[in-house]
């Protein structure tokens, strides 16, 4: 459902990224592991349409993101492409970012209301599901404020969700979060991985997480994809230095 083909990508003499490919299937739960600093993010960034690549083709569902067709030839693509080819993701990052002025229900009704002009009574209906799923239908009036981070976090989860995306990205979910409210949101995302259908891409430093609900681990390293595989050759047989010494700092 999502294929990187050479995706590179350069800030000034940095290259972040270097020729990587990656394919995701529909469904499949991918999960990126690697040092900090070594492209996790900016990969996630890529296909959120946040950062264009130097070079290389993303692909979603078989269309270029970054580029399209037009009389047999590549070129850039434009806003309103970028916009359908995008509203196939939803992503979760680090930091939350509610609108701390709207109720929890308004913060999930949102994009449905004014991106997909989805009626306001169907959007709340779904975005009442959606907060039912991540456990928080009783704060549905309550403001951001009054949230713990992981409260706020499973909120964020629900907003993706309520897109209905095909595949969802999370950048460690749970990296800003006191580690008594780790789990909560640990949880709600292995829920959401059990249900399914839904592709995922997760950016962790949460090694057991990853190892539980990955179908396949990819590790990154200096901007390029050293390693892949279940979740279990990468964690007990890695085969690069690279990883081993990645690992050995869990153990
Ligand atoms: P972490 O685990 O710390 O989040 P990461 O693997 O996700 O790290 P990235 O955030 O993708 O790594 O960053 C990789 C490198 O790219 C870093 O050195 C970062 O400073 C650089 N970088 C990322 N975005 C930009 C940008 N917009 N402009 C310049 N440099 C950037």
């Amino acid at each position: 459902i999502v294929r990187y083909r050479k995706v590179s990508i350069s800030f000034g003499d940095h290259q972040v990224l270097n020729e990587i490919d990656l394919d995701i299937t529909p469904g499949e739960k991918v999960a990126v592991i690697g040092p900090s600093g070594s492209g996790k993010t900016t990969l996630a960034r890529i296909l959120m349409t946040l950062e264009e690549p130097t070079s290389g083709v993303i692909e979603v569902e078989g269309e270029p993101l970054w580029h399209k067709e037009v009389k047999g030839r590549l070129v850039r693509a434009d806003e309103k492409h970028l916009h359908r080819v995008r509203s196939k993701i939803g992503m979760v990052f680090q930091h939350f970012n509610l609108f701390p002025h709207m109720t929890i229900l308004r913060n999930v009704t949102e994009a449905p209301i004014h991106v997909l002009k989805v009626p306001k009574k169907e959007a709340r209906q779904k975005a009442m599901e959606m907060l039912d799923k991540v456990g928080l239908a009783d704060k549905a009036d309550q403001y951001p404020a009054q949230l713990s981070g992981g409260q706020k976090q499973r909120v964020a989860i629900a907003r993706a969700l309520v897109m209905q995306p095909k595949v969802m990205l999370f950048d460690e979910p749970t990296s800003a979060l006191d580690p008594e409210l780790v789990g909560e949101v640990l949880k709600v995302i292995k829920d959401i991985a059990l249900e399914g259908e839904m592709a995922m891409l997760l950016i962790t430093h949460e090694m057991d997480f990853a190892r539980d609900i990955a179908d396949r681990v990819v590790f990154t390293d200096g901007g390029s994809i050293v390693e892949q595989g279940p979740p279990r050759q990468l964690f007990e047989n890695p085969q690069s230095d690279r990883l081993q010494a990645f690992l050995s700092r869990f153990r």
